[in-house]
């Protein structure tokens, strides 16, 4: 496994991170942890050098905290370095701010934490963290060792991650990257400033959420022509891994395969040649040409206040997007039964959680219409 030095990073953090948003599950709901699978992989993760685990507040409907306390905590302190997130949209007062941090601390069953972020900061939460001071109290926790390493991660633009970046001094930040959003997002640029600054990147999303491990056909089979027995998923960390100043690249892994392709990607020969920089590009333009909703399903969004199942809604709509298999898009979406996206009233209150800024209320109309157009059998 690699370990990137950084000046002022005591504790250095493996290149591959353990993100703890998609961990096996039992059934459909995001609490639903399987603990026993989990350990598993924690355990497997250890043994391969992975060191750095991120979790957050609301990371599986506020579980997977408690399932840092419970199975991570197991393993000796100084085996892991632990990041957690301050739910800055969530947080009411610097009072309120500091009862969840203690209920972190409780939860995560540690007594401080190696990273700790501002949690999904855009121009909205920045303001709302300064006007509580949270930065400030933040730096003395740092002083009195309850967080080793203070940053914030990100969602907006990059004028707004410079603007906010230059104001106070961090450690490190965490935006999102990935071949495609390097582009999309004009990702690009926020990387660059961050290098330039010498601050270190943590890279969230590398593979966008699963979005980059199933690829629309086309795109697919671009890369299997150039290897077939590399899976979708080493391209896109490949991508990120071969970027200088990047400190770790977080991956929420949900099975043993994935996490064991991703130890192999990073702990192989990962740099890309030329050619392989123009096919990745090729990729991008097919991805964006595909008409896919680029939700990332992190649930962010989520719960809706009228119950649409917003990231299903897409997913199942993106499935469809990439396979033309109408059939299957007509009983996957008809069995969100209560859930469907005719159930939305255009309040737009899930807009503004969404990082990916995607306009909700308007994307849901895509997979509704295509139902109600479309006269494939549902049973
Ligand atoms: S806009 Fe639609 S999907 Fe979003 S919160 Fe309102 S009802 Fe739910
Ligand atoms: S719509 Fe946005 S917030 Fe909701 S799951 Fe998709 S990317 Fe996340």
């Amino acid at each position: 496994m690699e370990y990137r030095q950084f000046p002022g990073i005591d504790y250095t953090p493996s290149l591959l991170g353990f993100g703890l948003m998609r961990l096996p599950l039992n059934s459909d709901d995001t609490a639903d942890i399987n603990y026993e699978l989990g350990y598993e992989m924690i355990k497997y993760a250890l043994d391969s050098g992975i060191n750095y685990f991120d979790t957050a507040y609301m990371y599986h409907s506020d579980q997977s905290e408690i399932f840092v306390g419970k199975v991570l905590t197991t393993f000796p302190r100084s085996d892991y370095l632990l990041a957690d997130k301050l739910p800055v949209y969530r947080v009411e007062s610097l009072d309120h701010a500091k009862e969840i941090f203690a209920e972190q601390l409780k939860k995560c069953n540690v007594d401080y934490f190696d990273y700790y972020l501002l949690h999904s900061l855009d121009r909205f939460t920045m303001e709302k963290a300064d006007k509580f001071g949270l930065y400030d109290w933040l730096c003395e926790y740092k002083e009195q060792g309850l967080i080793r390493q203070l940053g914030y991660s990100f969602h907006d633009t990059p004028d707004i991650l410079e603007r906010y970046t230059a104001k106070h001094e961090w450690d490190f930040v965490q935006i999102q990257l990935n071949y495609l959003d390097w582009e999309l997002q004009n990702a690009k640029r926020s990387y660059q400033y961050l290098l330039d600054h010498g601050i270190p990147v943590i890279v969230m999303e590398p593979i966008r959420g699963g979005a980059l491990a199933k690829l629309p056909e086309s795109a697919s089979k671009k890369l299997l022509q150039r290897d077939k027995m590399a899976s979708e998923a080493s391209w896109a960390l490949r991508y990120v891994a071969s970027l200088p100043g990047v400190m770790t690249i977080l991956s929420g892994m949900s099975d043993m395969a994935q996490l064991k392709d991703n130890i192999k990607t990073i702990t192989g020969d990962y740099g890309l040649s030329r050619q392989d920089y123009e096919l990745l590009d090729q990729v991008r333009q097919l991805y964006m040409e595909s008409g896919r909703v680029p939700c990332t399903v992190c649930h962010y969004c989520m719960p809706c206040p009228f119950g649409v199942n917003i990231p299903e809604s897409f997913a199942v709509y993106n499935r469809y997007v990439d396979t033309d298999d109408a059939k299957r898009f007509c009983q996957e979406y008809n069995a969100l039964g209560e859930q469907q996206p005719k159930a939305c009233t255009q309040c737009k209150e899930c807009e503004e959680k969404c990082p990916q800024k995607i306009e909700i209320s308007a994307e849901l109309k895509k997979p509704r219409q295509f139902f109600e157009f479309t006269t494939a059998p549902c049973d």
